[in-house]
């Protein structure tokens, strides 16, 4: 058993010792350098890290993620700010020296804007920078690919840009990873996660989670760098219960004692309804200028089978994770829980009638929200909600009616980035504009517990999975607004008293 005294931390009101062994949140005190009366006798040694005032929380969990396809979004360069042909190419060589890919990967970037570039891309331009290394950049608007010769000779190209069909066709082939480039990818995406904070995550991604994390858990001691629950898609919940997995049962087949404790069986997933952006996501209202029978969008797994499934994966011990979007999957989706007398998460939660908002609480259901969706969705909810807004990203008035909220990102769709979210969740606007029905905010306090698994404060007998950042929250977002809580600097994470994340200032 280790033991970790993180002196002088600031909690809520006043700087502390925080003293963490076997995992948990030992004691908390104003000085532990000498232990302290009624405390077990410590292990020796004590490793001690002086926080020197700087902010100590509960760490954050993001409550939905799709991670295979985080992981691969965030390897592509965003190069869609260059202004040459030789800029967007030594962008890429810069991504490439900061995070060195494996031997014989595919370097993707994205996004360049050549209309008004003086020299055109070529691929001699990429060869100089990354001699050998197969690039493939594509345009803004998908229609164009860039690549270096390695990349030409490696896909058998036409010549070194390439146009339209080819250039589409290119890019689903170079975006087809190896399935150990992968498994790379990811596990560097639970480092990058743990760099902002993060400690636990729910990992949505399709296919078998079960075996894809056993093998990762494999590739590194410690396995992920956060705690992963891995969802089951209904596809698979048989062979989940056939295999007698429960939620929260540690993963077959992962050895590594600190990789068990990480992997654990997470919720089934399964739809109600579709998106808001393919207006797909099921309402009471028709989308404006629809017809037919889709025209509230679709209704992907009707009461009496939605019923069905939520008995069997219940009675099997799994935690049930239900997608809704619009108004009236919402409904179903809480409808489907007091059927089946069981009880879960609704993924996403968009649009929610006002007579379904208390029945979060009383039917003990979960509102897992995205709050970035909010800001980046605005526009469309304004056209394809039109008149329904109002009810729409209803963050303030599920709090308000006692329902229990959690947060995430639902990366990639937004940034895997608990910051981001925190800020999105407390002013609804991105840019210059007014916040959007800013009467849905959360309060910060209220936004962080969301964040934080329901914890408000470091307590003694939690698990020690904690976040250090340079300064309070609140004095970020009093000083320099939600975009200042956008770029919080995390000093260092914490998943069960192993540090994940630790900036050289905390060394
Ligand atoms: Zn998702």
């Amino acid at each position: 058993m280790s033991a970790l005294l993180l002196r002088r931390a600031r909690l809520r009101s006043a700087v502390r010792d925080v003293l963490v062994v076997g995992g948990r949140v030992l004691a908390i005190a104003d000085d532990l350098r000498a232990g302290a009366p009624g405390l077990p006798e410590l292990p020796s040694p004590v490793e001690v890290v002086d926080l020197d005032g700087a902010t100590l929380l509960p760490g954050l969990q993001d409550a939905h993620v799709h991670l295979e396809q985080w992981a691969a979004a965030r390897r592509r360069i965003d190069v869609s700010t260059a202004g040459s042909a030789t800029e967007a190419a030594a962008m890429v060589a810069a991504a490439v020296h900061a995070t060195p890919v494996g031997p014989g990967a595919v370097v993707v970037g994205h996004g360049f804007r050549d209309a008004l570039w003086s020299q055109p891309p070529e691929a001699a331009l990429l060869d100089e920078l990354l001699p050998g290394v197969p690039v493939v950049v594509s345009s803004g608007d998908l229609h164009t690919a860039w690549c270096s010769t390695a990349a030409v000779q490696r896909f058998g190209l036409s010549g070194g840009v390439v146009l339209e069909q080819e250039a589409m066709d290119l890019m689903s082939r170079a975006a087809a990873l190896d399935p150990a480039v992968l498994d790379a990818w990811v596990l560097e995406a639970t480092e990058a996660a743990a760099a902002r904070g993060v400690t636990a995550l729910v990992d949505f991604e399709y296919g078998d989670l079960v075996t894809s994390w056993a093998r990762r858990a494999a590739l590194r001691p410690g396995g992920p760098a956060v705690r992963v629950r891995t969802a089951v898609w209904v596809d698979r919940l048989e062979q989940v219960v056939a295999a007698g997995l429960r939620s929260g049962d540690p993963l077959p087949g992962v050895t590594d004692p600190v990789a068990a404790e990480r992997l654990r069986m997470g919720p089934l997933k399964l739809f109600v309804d579709g998106s808001l952006g393919t207006r797909t996501a099921f309402c009471t209202h028709p989308y404006p200028g629809a017809t037919g029978p889709d025209a509230h969008g679709l209704l992907r797994t009707p009461l009496p089978e939605l019923e069905r499934l939520l008995r069997r994966a219940g009675s099997a011990g799994l935690d049930l994770a239900v997608h809704a979007i619009g108004d009236r999957a919402t409904a179903i989706a809480l409808d489907g829980f007091a059927a089946a007398g069981v009880t879960g998460r609704i993924e996403h939660a968009q649009q929610v009638c006002a007579e379904d908002l208390p029945r979060f609480a009383e039917l003990g259901v979960v509102a897992s929200i995205q709050p970035r969706h909010a800001l980046d969705d605005r526009d469309a909810a304004d056209q394809h909600w039109a008149g329904a807004t109002g009810r729409s990203f209803p963050y303030g008035a599920l709090v308000a009616a006692g329902a229990e909220v959690v947060l995430g990102s639902d990366a990639p769709v937004a940034p895997l980035d608990p910051w981001d979210g925190l800020a999105s969740a407390v002013h609804r606007s991105l840019d210059g504009r007014p916040a959007w029905h800013p009467e849905h905010h959360l309060d910060l306090e209220v936004a962080l517990a969301a964040a934080s698994g329901g914890r408000r404060a470091v307590r003694v007998g939690d698990p020690a999975d904690l976040v250090v950042v340079a300064e309070p929250p609140s004095a970020v977002l009093a000083r320099d607004g939600a975009g200042g809580l956008r770029t919080t600097e995390v000093l260092g994470t914490l998943v069960a008293g192993r540090f994940t994340h630790r900036a050289t200032a905390l060394t």
